[in-house]
């Protein structure tokens, strides 16, 4: 499944991170992108009270709980997921090419602070009451992602970045292209060892595939023209 741009907007408490979310679902929905939000805090509360027939679901020891009303779904899960998790159950249950979180200031994703908060980690802006910047951050946002989208995700730093995140980073910025994406160059050779895909560097993939061919092509009741081989072996 490909991976949704998400954005994290974090801010001390009554900065006004709430306000800046909600101005950038209106502005962004209105021009033609579905969003889907996230809430978080770190403190032990729930939506749900003591003693309700919901919290009795959740507490008889229920994977998920669902709460349907004239108004809304909830999803009650017994325990707090990761932020990873989140976002793959956002992505696969609601329409939106676009995910807003509210806090998780300490995750990896991109973020943008609001107010006199001190800087974290993966900070791409800080908004300044001007909401134009921080719409135009969020597209370069979505792009980036989509081509991060179009490359293996493997990290494995064949290209000289250090993730693939880097590179795509790299292309949106037009100094690299997706094809120098070291892996995708020799997609046409695939090593898998223990069911894990292994990248190759040029080098190595076109010694192997010269290596095999050659040793097949002086095999018994093998045809020189083959176009393509599978070997599995176990040691
Ligand atoms: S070579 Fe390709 S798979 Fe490896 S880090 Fe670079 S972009 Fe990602």
């Amino acid at each position: 499944m490909n991976k949704l741009p998400a954005i994290a907007i974090y801010g001390y408490s009554d900065s006004g991170k709430t306000t800046v979310l909600t101005d950038l679902v209106e502005k962004l929905t209105e021009s033609g992108h579905g969003v889907c939000t996230v809430k978080h805090t770190p403190a032990d509360v729930s939506l749900d009270s003591e003693g309700k027939d919901t919290r009795r679901h959740v507490d008889s020891g229920s994977s998920l709980t669902v709460f349907s009303t004239g108004v809304e779904t909830d999803l009650m899960f017994p325990e707090p997921l990761p932020l990873n998790d989140i976002l793959r159950l956002v992505g696969s249950a609601g329409s939106c090419d676009l995910v807003l979180v509210e806090g998780f200031k300490s995750s990896s994703l991109p973020k943008i602070s609001v107010g006199d908060i001190e800087g974290k980690d993966g900070t791409i802006m800080r908004y300044d009451g001007d909401l134009d910047p921080v719409l135009e951050a969020i597209e370069s946002e979505i792009r980036i992602t989509e081509i991060e989208n179009e490359l293996p995700g493997l990290d494995c730093g064949l290209c000289g970045n250090e993730s693939c995140r880097e590179m795509a980073e790299e292309i949106y910025e037009g100094k690299r292209e997706v094809k120098d994406c070291q892996v995708l160059e020799e997609k046409d050779l695939n090593l898998r060892v223990d069911g894990e895909d292994i990248p190759l560097e040029n080098f190595p993939a076109s010694i192997i595939k010269s290596g095999l061919k050659g040793m097949l092509e002086s095999l018994k009741g093998v045809d020189d023209d083959f176009d393509h081989v599978s070997l599995e072996a176990d040691y």
